[in-house]
């Protein structure tokens, strides 16, 4: 699913995209599968090529005249170029975003080098250049140009899939049979009819075996009433998903924790194994591999957690317009110091892409907001400071004394900023402190507040007004 630049409105009609993957082709005459992995050979090659180029000396365009040469026709070679030019993309996105997550990192360090909150042990950030993608699995995204899905007339099938070859002239016709639940799939519960497939396939090859994906769009219309109360989002790893509601969604503690503390053992054995195996001389190739079958199984726990604890949200919030943090990449690897290896790598990022994708089929209006400062600025005075938390579940104000569950004021700051246009207008980390600070002075002056202990005040803010007239 693309990115939404614009806010969502009620009544608008959303375009989504929906995937029918894991559909096994199926091989009917020995070695007509073959010229299959011989063009697609050729492909991944020419791919390559292009991708280096739009990495390194040239920038990704979709368009760009054919520079290469190859066995491939102009149709094919044009795919590839369209392809590459999307890895390219994508690439050089994760890439600059990785290089200002550095920049602002760096900035940080500093900051708290000056003025002596460097916390012992933290190092200077260093940026490691990026290498150029390698393609090593094989994909294909291809046009109508090149791939043609045709319904089929024979009962055994559903479609043929003509695919023209590197043989011009001579197409290969590969049958298409889908299981009940991609016909499911399908259909339209609406109109109970199938539904119109993209002409774009993607094809892939996995484990010596060749999948299909299939896709198809879908209108959704934003269903959010525009004076919908808003809730905001914090997302963390004791609790997936905060609200400003006061709700909590999934945890990486108990469950899940449990299973991965069972699971480390097992790679422990193996290593050292492998380091016995290693000191016989036993050549590195035939050394039994680290990487772990439950270890994978984990990941994909974890993930399915995720989806459930975001889609729990939303149902438990049906008329909410809902207001998200914009993970950085620095706010990502400043969560990721307390997360451990399975929720790293079953990606904290998967989160925000949860709820962006929920929000799209559910028609439901959702924002992203800047998550600068979001964890350290005090939801009641604006005041930012690191040690307004001093762990990590407590927010405690250092000017106000205003105290909560850290994640819950995080989460209340989320929400605030979703109609907050002059904090959407920051450029960058320093200009968002700055207008923080500025609204804090605002306050200050406002409630004519002289900075004491934060006990002190606390016991001040609790008294209320009335108490006087009860006597
Ligand atoms: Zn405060």
């Amino acid at each position: 699913m693309k990115k939404r630049k614009k806010r969502t409105k009620k009544g608008e009609p959303q375009h989504i995209t929906k995937a029918v993957t894991h559909i096994r082709l199926v091989e009917t005459n020995p070695g007509k599968l073959a010229a299959l992995d011989r063009l697609s050979q050729v492909f991944l090659l020419l791919t390559q090529q292009y991708t280096t180029l739009f990495c390194t000396d040239e920038l990704p365009d979709s368009f760009h005249a054919p520079c290469f040469e190859t066995t491939l026709s102009e149709r094919w070679h044009r795919v590839a170029i369209q392809q590459a030019a999307g890895i390219a993309k994508s690439w050089r996105t994760n890439r600059a975003n990785a290089y200002q997550a550095y920049v602002d990192d760096l900035a940080e360090y500093q900051e708290q080098q000056a003025d002596g909150t460097l916390e012992e042990g933290t190092t200077e950030p260093q940026w490691c250049e990026w290498d150029v993608p390698t393609l090593r699995e094989i994909c294909i995204q291809g046009n109508c140009n090149v791939i043609k899905l045709e319904p089929s007339t024979d009962s055994c099938f559903d479609y043929w899939l003509k695919v023209s070859t590197l043989d011009k002239g001579h197409p290969l016709l590969v049958p298409v049979k889908l299981a009940d639940y991609h016909k499911e799939a399908l259909i339209d519960p609406n109109t109970h009819t199938r539904r119109t497939i993209n002409s774009s396939v993607t094809l892939n090859k996995r484990d010596g075996a060749w999948w299909l994906t299939l896709s198809y769009d879908e209108m959704v219309t934003v269903q959010t009433l525009p004076d919908a109360p808003v809730i905001g989002i914090d997302v963390g790893i004791a609790n997936f998903i905060t609200t400003s509601s006061g709700k909590t969604y999934g945890t990486f503690n108990g469950k899940i924790r449990e299973q991965q503390k069972r699971d480390r053992e097992k790679p422990r054995g193996k290593a050292k194994l492998r380091k016995c195996l290693e000191k016989k001389g036993v050549p590195k190739e035939k050394l039994p591999s680290t990487s772990s079958a439950t270890g994978q199984r984990l990941i994909r726990h974890v993930r399915q957690e995720i989806n459930r604890a975001v889609n729990l949200c939303f149902t438990e919030h049906p008329d909410a317009h809902f207001a998200y943090e914009q993970l950085s990449v620095a706010t990502m690897r400043h969560k990721a110091r307390t997360m451990n290896a399975y929720m790293r790598a079953s990606n904290l990022g998967h989160i925000p892409r949860q709820i962006e994708w929920n929000a799209a089929k559910r028609g439901v209006a959702v924002t992203a907001v800047k998550s600068a400062y979001s964890s350290q600025q005090c939801h009641v005075c604006w005041y930012v400071d690191r040690k307004n938390r001093p762990n990590q579940q407590t927010f405690c104000c250092k000017v106000c004394g205003h105290t909560t569950h850290a994640d819950k004021n995080a989460s209340q700051n989320i929400a605030a900023r979703l109609h907050d246009e002059e904090l959407r207008a920051c450029q960058n980390r320093a200009e968002v402190k700055a207008l923080l600070m500025k609204r804090h002075e605002h306050w200050k002056q406002k409630y004519g507040l002289v900075v004491v202990q934060p006990a002190v005040q606390l016991g001040l803010w609790d008294i209320p007004p009335a108490s006087t007239d009860v006597a």
